[in-house]
């Protein structure tokens, strides 16, 4: 499972300072959001220049690449894709030109209804160079913004017409602006250091360059980044209800960042802590899938008194295995990437905590590893609910068919994955460890009611990946 972008914008009221540089930091904290393509763009006092390409941000950037990019206003765009459209033509930040300029934009999120307002703009003359949703919005933009000439109702207008999620940074010239979709299903907080006003995906691209989180943007929110932070609100008939992915806080941000005011690190210790009221066994040990299971196994260890320790090492220099045709090779990549410590492992009974499970077949591989180092009992403690649909939203999950809950039940899932005994977090402690209402989370996943209109013919769209 995996989060398809970070994005980032920083604005310096003085004209001389360059925030390249806090961008590039920014997009390094950043790198867990999207590892295939990264990108900067910057406003220099006269134009809009942008820098991208494939890889790893200390792969795309270096000093003299950075000198291209220098002023005092900039947006930075991290890009995780689908197999097959990892492409340059598919990175970010996308930009077009306008008459009066430039508009320059990094999003993250997923647009539902894109194949059916891209038909509308080829038949106003516009032409695509990529498969995704944010040149959509792009030109979007163009078209409205040369209706109205002011880029708030410009953005306004375009809201209207987006369904999905979205979290946007915009540099058009040298304006800055930054809108959340009116559920606020993606992260978008907003720093302050000195001079510099931020917004990114996650507080950690604050921390990495010294400034401070000051509030995140509302769901149906636009900013207008300047001095003031003159904000906007959305044309929005009924207020929608808030849906931030309850995911976030499961998974994919870094346990270091603060999401709507609450730390993910005490989410995930109090999931763990719940897990063992939940779920407790007779075991010795305590021990994680790591990494982002590591802080919900030290809240079930602490919680239960069981000792926590380390029964398999990560390879973290391991990127992204191309899908490996053989059972056996494909045990082989779960190999690559994870080693179990034999020595730790060996006539033990483990609580082995994860933090989701959506096919199964990474859970089956790695319980079958540590069977073969000589654990005795395994008992698996799972951070949530059984998933048992698709996300619209933007997260590269698997269809309905390939959820192993989807259409199976707890016991015939402990079966499959052959372990001694399987406890899923149940929804009502999940949300109660976030803090946050469940009628404020989007769980689409978990309970298949989601917080927008999903069409009937979904699976007939074109996705197109921000
Ligand atoms: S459907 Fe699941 S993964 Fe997708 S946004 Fe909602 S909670 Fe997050």
């Amino acid at each position: 499972m995996r989060d398809k972008c970070g994005i980032l914008g920083v604005y310096s009221y003085k004209k001389s300072v360059n925030v390249s540089n806090q961008i590039y930091y920014g997009l390094y904290a950043l790198q867990h959001r999207g590892q295939e393509s990264a990108g900067i763009s910057t406003y220099n006092n006269e134009k809009i220049s942008t820098f991208r390409g494939m890889g790893l941000v200390c792969d795309v950037f270096n000093k003299n690449n950075m000198e291209c990019i220098e002023g005092n206003i900039g947006i930075g765009h991290v890009r995780y894709s689908t197999t097959g459209k990892s492409k340059i033509e598919n990175s970010q930040p996308f930009s077009t030109e306008f008459d009066s300029g430039t508009i320059a934009i990094a999003h993250n999120g997923d647009i539902i209804n894109s194949s059916e307002i891209k038909n509308k703009l080829e038949k106003l003359g516009y032409k695509f160079e990529s498969t995704t949703d944010s040149e959509i919005i792009c030109h979007l933009l163009k078209e409205e913004y040369s209706k109205t000439q002011e880029m708030a109702d410009a953005i306004r207008n375009i809201t209207k017409t987006l369904l999905g999620s979205y979290s946007i940074v915009i540099l058009i010239n040298n304006n800055l602006f930054a809108v959340r979709d009116p559920h606020g299903i993606k992260p978008l907080s907003i720093g302050k250091k000195e001079d510099l006003t931020l917004v990114a995906s996650e507080t950690v691209a604050f921390d990495v360059v010294g400034a401070e989180y000051l509030r995140d943007v509302e769901p149906g929110e636009i900013i207008h980044i300047n001095k003031q932070l003159k904000s906007y609100k959305l044309p929005i008939a009924d207020k929608p209800r808030k849906a931030h992915c309850i995911f976030e806080y499961i998974y994919f941000a870094r346990p270091d960042s603060i999401l709507e005011g609450i730390p993910v690190y005490d989410v995930r210790l109090n999931i763990g802590r719940a897990l063992s009221r939940e779920f407790p066994a007779d075991a010795d040990v305590v021990m994680p899938i790591p990494d982002s299971a590591i802080t919900a196994a030290i809240g079930y260890s602490r919680e239960s008194g069981l000792g926590y320790g380390e029964g398999l090492i990560k390879n973290r220099y391991v990127g992204r295995t191309f899908i490996m045709p053989t059972q056996e090779e494909r045990e082989s990549s779960v190999k690559l990437k994870m080693n179990p410590i034999k020595t730790e492992l060996k006539d033990k009974s483990i609580i082995l905590v994860d933090d989701s499970i959506v096919r199964g077949t990474t859970s089956k591989s790695l319980v079958k590893l540590l069977r073969e180092a000589g654990v005795k009992e395994i008992h698996l403690r799972v951070g949530c609910p059984p998933i048992i649909s698709p996300c619209y939203y933007g997260i590269a999950m698997a269809t309905k068919k390939e959820l192993i809950a989807s259409d199976k039940e707890i016991e015939e899932i402990r079966n499959i994955l052959d372990v001694d005994s399987l406890g899923y977090l149940s929804l009502k402690s999940l949300v109660d460890s976030i803090g946050i209402e469940n009628n404020n989370l989007c769980m689409g996943c978990l309970t298949g009611e989601y917080p927008t209109h999903i069409p009937d013919n979904i699976t007939k769209y074109e996705t197109y990946r921000c």
